[in-house]
């Protein structure tokens, strides 16, 4: 399994949440605009090359460099996505989950004003996403982020498994 990942996407409305723990996973995934319709998401999809994303099918049937998400819940989409698109676990972070910009690792030293005390002194590096500004650290919440996901992996591999 090679670690390039070629493929950039594109979620409709239906998948925010989707498209958080996705980027979290490192795929690039842009949202789309809430007052965007059908046309304009096909017109610009096709125009940036990306692989739609979508709870309507529809337009999953309109542009065929797509697919349909048939589950309402997150567990099943995450499922039938990543049975597509395996993960690569290296990328896991590389990502911010509000804007999709690429985040970087920077020594705690170079981001030290702009987090809390208690996180300057625990942890020596951050992710910073450069786009939006928002500074992710490894703590509990990303403890518990990357526990999920793993969950998430070691299901799908069993059931690939057997
Ligand atoms: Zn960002």
């Amino acid at each position: 399994m090679t670690n390039l990942r070629t493929e950039e996407f594109f979620a409709d409305r239906m998948l925010g949440r989707l498209t958080r723990w996705l980027r979290m996973m490192g795929y690039s995934i842009e949202y789309a605009p809430s007052d965007w319709d059908d046309d304009k998401i096909i017109e610009y999809c096709i125009s940036s090359n990306l692989f739609l994303l979508t709870r309507d099918w529809e337009l999953s049937n309109r542009y065929s460099y797509s697919m349909y998400v048939q589950s309402e819940n997150i567990d099943g989409q995450l499922a039938q996505f990543l049975s597509r698109f395996p993960p690569s676990r290296e990328l896991f972070f590389t990502r911010c989950p509000v804007c999709n910009g690429k985040t970087s690792r920077l020594p705690m030293n170079l981001v030290a004003d702009r987090v809390p005390d208690g996180v300057r002194t625990r942890f020596d590096s951050a992710f910073v996403c450069p786009n939006c500004g928002k500074i992710y650290w490894e703590g509990t919440h990303y403890v518990s982020i990357l526990k999920t996901i793993n969950s998430i992996i070691t299901r799908l591999e069993d059931h690939f498994v057997h």
